[in-house]
């Protein structure tokens, strides 16, 4: 089999289309954010040198550590912030990435707003929703999704351009895909990020315009990362 990066971005694109095509998206709808994290630099290359610019990080301070190298190498890089943030770490966040994915509470799109402002870079930010209520995930609650998708736009002033979630494990995740394409309808969002790689081409089925997939790509993780923040 050719283990090659070129030949396992092609499979997932090739997956990709076919979800797509059921759909009936048109074929720009839906791009593919490549999960790198715990992923080394020199693992990532060939995912370049490939052509693959969309990546996803979810930690600041391995961000850092990894990509403003990538990017001396290579030009176009769109990077995404996919882990939750921490206000302290905004700074840092809002220099290194291109999209920032996890925007969940007040507080924290207050400072991206006025961090935005200082390093004159107004970057695309995603609300996170916790589509399943659940303790251990970050995110706003679904039923607080539009008023908070409102304050952040109108009163703390953020590019607010899609919805992101992460749904439970081991349930099906169609109910939550659709909850999630229902509510960026009402808020008036062009985006949707959701499906990872056990679930992407049902959350393109559904309406996804980016999936977030990493050990489809570039294997398994090493270990499950503490929850910590990012
Ligand atoms: C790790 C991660 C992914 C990718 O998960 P895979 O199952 O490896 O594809 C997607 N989204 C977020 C928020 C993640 O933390």
């Amino acid at each position: 089999m050719d283990d090659s990066a070129a030949s396992k971005l092609a499979a997932i694109a090739g997956q990709i289309e076919t979800a797509r095509s059921r759909f009936g998206a048109p074929p720009e709808a839906v791009t593919l954010v490549a999960v790198s994290k715990t992923v080394p630099v020199e693992a990532i290359v060939p995912f370049l040198e490939a052509g693959q610019r969309v990546f996803g990080e979810n930690r600041v301070q391995e961000a850092k550590e990894k990509w403003p190298v990538l990017r001396e190498r290579f030009s176009c890089i769109e990077l995404h912030l996919i882990g939750p943030l921490q206000t302290n770490k905004a700074r840092d966040a809002v220099a290194l990435f291109d999209v920032i994915e996890t925007v969940d509470r007040d507080r924290l799109a207050i400072v991206l707003a006025e961090e935005m402002t200082r390093a004159g870079r107004r970057l695309p930010c995603l609300v996170q929703v916790n589509i399943g209520l659940e303790d251990q995930k970050a995110g706003i609650a679904p039923a607080e999704t539009l008023a908070f998708v409102e304050r952040c736009r109108h009163v703390h002033g953020l590019d607010i351009v899609g919805l992101m979630c992460i749904p439970p494990d081991g349930v099906p995740p169609g109910p939550y895909f659709a909850q999630m394409m229902g509510l960026a309808k009402s808020a008036g969002v062009a985006q949707v990020s959701m499906g990872m790689s056990g679930d992407f081409t049902v959350a393109i089925g559904m309406g996804a315009t980016h999936v977030r997939v990493g050990t489809a790509l570039f294997g398994g993780r090493p270990r499950a990362m503490p929850a910590t923040m990012a």
